[in-house]
């Protein structure tokens, strides 16, 4: 998969894309990260990229020409078109779903603002899709890009190492991930749940769907409503609601050392 970012700051791209899964999964070719600058395409003799807004008020908006000079060029290159993504705090609420649909795309650009925003007209002459990553304003748009490709390069084949890993991920499943555990054994006096040093796979198995479902129940009702759910699955809602109702713990806490 090929992502080109369209930022005034590429250097804030690039850094990002070296260290880590992200790096090792661009190292290893599943995907192709690129930053263009739209200062590089602006025909104004300044180099500027922002202006007054029409209409007046505090702040500079990006002007339409570089990013749609830019957008041009990157497009002269590619065979088919690809899906064009502003970031704006205005835009569709980035979710796990949109994540799966973006990760099946060979080619995405995704453009990130700065100042007070996009000049709309180059937004209405080549946006696909506009996305927000949370209710909250950002200075630019290169955080929600780095999340947008985070999100997505999780979802390629082969970008971790151990694929299940991204379909226990929360939300990826439909339900919150289960609380994890590694050595020791103990640390400052908690202890792991004991089921999980049973060594007995079905009753882990069954432990974890529970925490699933109390950890989503507690944090996350709404998702439970999307959620696939199987038999065995309202079953265990219907104990775990039982044990809310007697006023008994539902999630894992663990234990103590001299329990
Ligand atoms: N005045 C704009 C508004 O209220 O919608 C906000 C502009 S913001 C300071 C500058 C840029 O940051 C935006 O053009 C966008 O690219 C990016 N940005 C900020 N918050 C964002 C969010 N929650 N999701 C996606 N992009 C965001």
């Amino acid at each position: 998969m090929r992502i080109t970012v369209f930022t005034i700051f590429p250097e804030l791209i690039e850094a990002a894309c070296a260290p880590s899964i992200l790096g090792a999964a661009i190292e290893r070719g599943l995907l192709d990260v690129r930053a263009v600058d739209p200062r590089q395409y602006t025909e104004d003799r300044h180099r500027k990229v922002d202006d007054i807004p029409f209409g007046g008020g505090a702040g500079m908006v990006m002007m339409a020409q570089p990013i749609a000079t830019a957008l041009d060029t990157a497009l002269a290159s590619e065979e088919s078109r690809p899906r064009i993504v502003f970031l704006t705090p205005g835009g569709v609420p980035f979710h796990q779903d949109l994540a799966r649909d973006l990760a099946r795309e060979d080619a995405i650009f995704l453009v990130a603002g700065r100042y007070k925003g996009v000049d709309d007209r180059v937004v209405r002459a080549y946006a696909t899709d506009e996305i927000s990553i949370g209710d909250y304003v950002l200075s630019g748009g290169e955080l929600p890009a780095l999340v947008v490709i985070d999100a997505v390069m999780r979802l390629l084949p082969g970008a971790l190492g151990d694929f299940a890993s991204a379909e226990d991920d929360s939300i990826h499943s439909g339900l919150l991930e289960v609380p994890q555990y590694t050595r020791p054994r103990e640390f400052r006096g908690a202890t792991v749940p004991e089921v999980l040093l049973s060594g007995h796979h079905e009753n882990i198995r069954r432990w974890r769907r529970r925490q699933a479902l109390a950890r989503t129940l507690a944090r996350r009702p709404e998702l439970l409503a999307r959620a696939e759910l199987t038999a065995e699955d309202r079953k265990l809602l219907r104990e775990i609601e039982a044990d809310l109702d007697a006023g008994r713990e539902t999630e894992a806490s663990g234990g103590t050392a001299s329990e």
